[in-house]
């Protein structure tokens, strides 16, 4: 029993820890409001949102559908406003399947998709570089490559697809290109003894440093991550990939990579999705939050955005279903006594820093010219790869020797011979 001496102070601790609890802590609904005015100051910038693949499902119908108030996908325009959304980087993503076959067209046509959304609609705005992105009003779209198969190992149409708008490519999906490995061991292409990054990988990583051009981590193994890591001149972000530490999935960066990371002045942008925040089980804001804490504890805050992979997967966290949710976390990490100025960073600002030193870095390579490398044959050799050399038609000899003379055959007999002749007379 308590003495009456005794009751009292019992009574005053616990009018204190009241106090404490309910009267220093701001309440939900100022909460709210203090989440929301932060992200209107700081719109976000996502890394990673698939909603190009869901329209591809639709046949790239544009015409089709209202962007508004779309709902077969997590992603649509009140939504992404409700939220408060700045920027988001959309995935030109084309299926590990079209690997050596029309991996090349399937990516130009998810490009021209992203292009037209973000032209047709006037909340949208295509972005190039870091000046557009922080000065637009709209929300900025950001062209990038989910997969280095993409470009075919091929320097040209890694060019040409900067030249379209693309400003990130991830290295890999979830296969292996003839030059970097993946995470992932779903697809059997290109497995080789000694993986990580050939000499062509190595090719494509500084010309992507020469273009300016956002190097993507986030799907590669952990053998091509060290390498790039040591090999780019500018920083390189995991577009949507957490932590391993929290949740040991392949697609998620361990403590290692990530302390290279914040040697190369990277970023980590969290990914949302439940088979990586939860490890396949059900998420919450707060198991997402986790991967925030545990991020901030190892690499600082200042290398943490967010890349949500939002219709990239089927499977997100409870309060975190879509687009208008990104306030739930953020109210989330202040109640964790993340400050202000660290959320303006996870929001925006540390992205458009990497990116600022990403055209920085191209910037000091202006006089290098373009790369010459190509891949050895040997190394993408596929039954789709023409290596040219003059053509041997042996369908037409034996078209020849059963239909007599083929005319096709007498116009390329005509050219090969004619040619030296040409030669000479001009450089004679
Ligand atoms: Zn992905």
């Amino acid at each position: 029993m308590f003495s009456q001496k005794g009751f009292s102070i019992y009574r005053l601790c616990l009018v204190s820890i009241f106090l404490v609890l309910f009267h220093g802590m701001p309440s939900s609904s100022s909460f709210s409001r203090r989440t929301l005015e932060l992200m209107s100051k700081y719109p976000l910038i996502d890394g990673h949102n698939d909603l190009a693949l869901r329209l591809r499902m639709q046949k790239n119908s544009l015409s089709q559908i209202n962007l508004y108030n779309y709902t077969k996908a997590a992603t649509n325009i009140n939504r992404l406003r409700a939220a408060h959304v700045g920027g988001q980087i959309f995935a030109a993503y084309v299926m590990c399947t079209a690997q050596d076959m029309d991996a090349v067209r399937l990516t130009l046509e998810q490009i021209d998709l992203i292009r037209r959304m973000c032209d047709q609609y006037p909340e949208l705005e295509l972005a190039t570089t870091a000046e557009a992105m922080r000065n637009t009003t709209k929300i900025a779209c950001l062209i990038s490559i989910e997969g280095g198969h993409s470009i075919d190992s091929s320097l040209a149409a890694l060019r040409m697809f900067y030249v379209l708008g693309v400003r990130s490519m991830s290295l890999t999906h979830n296969c292996n290109t003839p030059w970097a490995e993946t995470s992932s061991v779903f697809y059997s292409y290109y497995k080789r003894e000694i993986n990580g990054l050939t000499d062509f990988g190595k090719a494509v990583v500084d010309e992507m440093n020469r273009l300016g051009m956002l190097i993507d981590l986030s799907h590669t193994s952990l053998a091509t991550a060290r390498e790039v890591l040591q090999r780019s001149r500018a920083p390189i972000i995991f577009s949507h990939s957490s932590s391993y530490t929290i949740c040991n999935h392949s697609r998620n960066v361990p403590d290692d990579i990530l302390l290279m990371l914040k040697k190369n002045g990277g970023l980590i942008m969290v990914n949302f999705h439940n088979g990586f925040i939860a490890c396949g089980g059900q998420g919450n804001v707060s198991t997402v939050a986790n991967h925030f804490d545990h991020l901030k504890h190892v690499l600082g805050a200042e290398h943490i955005g967010i890349g949500s992979d939002y219709d990239g997967a089927t499977g997100f966290p409870e309060g975190l279903e879509d687009v208008s949710k990104y306030p739930a976390l953020i109210a989330e990490l202040l109640s964790r006594s993340w400050s202000e100025a660290e959320l303006a960073g996870v929001l925006r600002l540390n992205f458009l820093r990497v990116f600022d030193k990403v055209e920085e870095v191209r910037d000091t390579l202006r006089n290098t010219p373009p790369s010459e490398v190509q891949i050895p044959f040997a190394e993408a050799n596929n039954s789709c790869r023409v290596e040219l050399k003059p053509p041997v038609i042996p369908q037409m000899r034996n078209d020849f020797s059963v239909h007599g003379h083929s005319p096709l055959l007498s116009v390329s007999a005509l050219f090969w011979a004619v040619l030296p002749l040409h030669y000479l007379l001009l450089h004679w």
